[in-house]
């Protein structure tokens, strides 16, 4: 696996394998890489003649300062994973690099960046626009794989593409989850033993869904179930828990307006601010 940090020096290494007609496959991470990364990389190995992994811990995606500052930063580590999943190259550039100036751009993807996430964090969305945008341009992949788990953010990079006219296909891979089922995420390793066992509650409330649902409750009674048991803990504070259209992504309040649903979690466990999602 080859370590690159300059983006010439990457466009220069590509530049033979594309020359030699091979597919490259693009996974861009923030680091502190898990199991979910390593099934992204595996997608791209399936399909691509090349794997490509970015870690940069983008600074303008970040808008809570402390949240940037604690991010966990695993270099020795992830890129051993890398190379036991025979990972072709590791693209780990600086902030400099990726910013040599700063970026002024504004990108509007009507809703899909205005709700949940967008609304909670705002300027998230145009700083992960600003970065993939960059990383797409600096890899020029054919195939980008990201998780399932960053569910608004897979909609923010189809729509990204389009509005760039860039010939790059997006592909959402499936949520990996611990044993437990907690949704694998670099976060977690941040969470107190006490917060961990507690973390549990976030893919109970996504499973208990179906269940309420089968049992005829109304997504008003499940959204009030859900606070309701959210409230008796103090470590949690819930962003958001929402039932969605999983093909129009509006908001729905009655089990008539989609065929296909996606229930969508934001909650604070202490400090760490935790995701999850399930479509059903
Ligand atoms: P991050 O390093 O958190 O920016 O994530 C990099 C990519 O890995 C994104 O496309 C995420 O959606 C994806 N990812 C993160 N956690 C998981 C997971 N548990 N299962 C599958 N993909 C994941």
């Amino acid at each position: 696996m080859q370590i690159i940090t300059k983006i010439t020096h990457l466009q220069h290494v590509l530049e033979a394998f594309k020359k030699q007609k091979k597919t490259i496959g693009f996974v861009p991470t923030m680091g502190a890489l898990h199991n979910g990364h390593i099934s992204l990389i595996e997608a791209s190995k399936k399909e691509c003649d090349v794997t490509v992994c970015s870690i940069f811990v983008n600074p303008t995606q970040f808008n809570d300062k402390k949240d940037l500052e604690r991010y966990p930063k695993t270099p020795e580590k992830d890129s051993l994973l890398l190379k036991n999943a025979d990972c072709d190259v590791l693209f780990m550039p600086e902030v400099a690099e990726m910013y040599p100036e700063p970026d002024t751009r504004t990108f509007d993807f009507g809703t899909i960046d205005k709700i949940l996430d967008g609304m909670f964090r705002p300027g998230h969305f145009n700083g992960v626009a600003q970065i993939v945008s960059k990383l797409f341009y600096a890899v020029e992949p054919h195939k980008a794989f990201f998780g399932s788990k960053d569910f608004q953010q897979v909609l923010v990079v189809k729509n990204l593409v389009k509005q760039l006219n860039l010939p790059i296909e997006i592909i959402a891979c499936p949520i990996l989850r611990e044993n437990d089922g907690l949704a694998m995420s670099s976060r977690n390793m941040l969470l107190t033993s006490e917060e961990r066992i507690a973390a549990k509650i976030i893919p109970e409330i996504m499973l208990g869904v179906t269940k309420q649902k089968n049992n005829g409750l109304s997504v008003s009674e499940i959204i009030k179930n859900t606070n309701l048991l959210l409230s008796k803990n103090s470590l949690y504070k819930l962003d958001y828990f929402v039932l969605a259209n999983a093909i129009t992504f509006e908001e729905i309040t009655d089990w008539n307006q989609a065929t296909n649903y996606v229930a969508l979690i934001a909650c604070f466990v202490g400090k760490i601010r935790l995701i999850d999602n399930v479509e059903f």
